[in-house]
């Protein structure tokens, strides 16, 4: 079977990666020739939304996925008819509007920040006056890793904000004064199985995600989390990976955004779980039985921005494994991880404080 991804970024390369084994084979369609995926798969190049090129790569395939969201959702939906489309684009189509998103977890009862909608500078005014600040002012659409946001702090930064953003539809959320942040991943196969992971806690640092530490324990959370994320999959009729990031206010959780896909929160899976997040989403899209979210022990990822640390060092810790992408260094860039997988909380969590060191000294560099 030859699986068709939009996007050859280091998500659709760990999909190729975790598909092999399966037997299963990829071609990913891209703009750039050199994106990373394209060293490990064959790669049509081209636009997202070329109507040629997305034909050539749905005639060359058996299935069609996605690697990430800002894929047109018009395009996608003139492909569908030539081969089945995983996740389904309704489902994408949501996740590439703040709006959308929020109006559909309010009407499935997921909790999640109250929200105003923000068109003009009265708009925003009216939204502060409704819903107080602080806030965040965010840009409806194309918006990522904390990208396209102006953090409102007092009525006096109603005015900056409109003239950083204003111009595009906009979105204004309450801020929620959370004490910490999870992700729940899940898969659903096309045949209808579900297989979820249990709760990750992220941290992140200037709006990107910085580590993730699974499994976070908490039953009651975890039973809220597994909750939403079947009423999405029920929605949407899903198959494929589905991620929920969520923000934990006195021991409840509110749903910040969806992805529809395999998540950066759920990388440590490929070794610190029984089956990755990434052959999960392969065989969900597949129609093959879903394999074991077990845990393996205790597991850490940190992402690699901008910098990949002294690969001798970090290689020297046990039960450490990395994860380059292969791509030219850059500030803000991800371009790569590594995993921790450990017996316990506190051999993980000490093995995490040396990579960050390393990571520091990188930095340093
Ligand atoms: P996003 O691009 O929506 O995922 O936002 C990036 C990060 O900004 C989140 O992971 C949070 O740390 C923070 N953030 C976003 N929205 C809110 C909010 N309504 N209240 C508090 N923090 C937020």
């Amino acid at each position: 079977m030859r699986i068709g991804i939009i996007g050859a970024g280091q998500l659709g390369r760990m999909l190729a990666l975790a598909g092999y084994p399966l037997g299963l084979r990829f071609t990913f369609l891209d703009p750039n020739p050199d994106a990373c995926g394209a060293q490990v798969g064959e790669c049509i190049v081209g636009a997202y939304d070329d109507p040629a090129k997305l034909r050539e790569l749905a005639d060359n395939v058996d299935v069609l996925s996605f690697e990430f969201e800002n894929v047109p959702v018009e395009t996608l939906t003139a492909i569908t008819r030539r081969r089945p489309m995983y996740p389904p684009v309704t489902a994408l189509a949501a996740s590439q509007d703040r709006l959308t998103e929020k109006t559909l977890f309010r009407k499935l009862g997921i909790p999640t920040p109250d929200f105003h909608a923000v068109d003009s500078l009265e708009d925003l005014q009216a939204a502060v006056a409704e819903l107080g600040a602080p806030g965040i002012l965010k840009t409806r659409r194309l918006g990522y890793d904390g990208r396209g946001q102006y953090r409102i702090r007092t009525v006096s930064d109603v005015i900056p904000a409109w003239q950083q953003l204003g111009g595009v539809p906009l979105i204004y959320e309450a801020f929620v004064p959370f004490t910490r942040e999870v992700s729940i991943i899940g898969a659903r196969s096309s045949k209808g199985e579900t297989a979820i992971y249990p709760l990750t806690e992220n941290t992140h640092q200037n709006g990107v995600l910085h580590l993730s530490k699974a499994p976070y324990k908490n039953a009651k959370l975890q039973t809220q989390a597994e909750k939403y994320l079947k009423k999405l999959f029920r929605h949407f009729d899903y198959a494929g990976v589905l991620t929920i990031e969520f923000f934990v206010l006195r021991g409840q959780l509110i749903a910040n955004e969806m992805a529809p896909r395999v998540h950066n929160s759920g990388h440590w899976t490929i070794e610190g779980a029984e089956t990755s997040q990434f052959e999960n989403h392969v065989r969900a899209i597949c129609g093959l039985p879903l394999g074991s979210t077990a845990v393996r022990g205790h597991a850490a990822m940190l992402n690699f921005v901008g910098q990949i640390p002294e690969q001798a060092a970090a290689l020297k810790q046990t039960g450490l494994h990395l994860h380059h992408y292969g791509k030219e260094a850059r500030p803000g860039r991800k371009l790569g991880h590594a995993t921790i997988v450990a017996d316990t909380i506190q051999t993980r969590d000490r093995s995490v404080k040396k990579m960050l060191t390393l990571l520091t000294k990188a930095r340093s560099r």
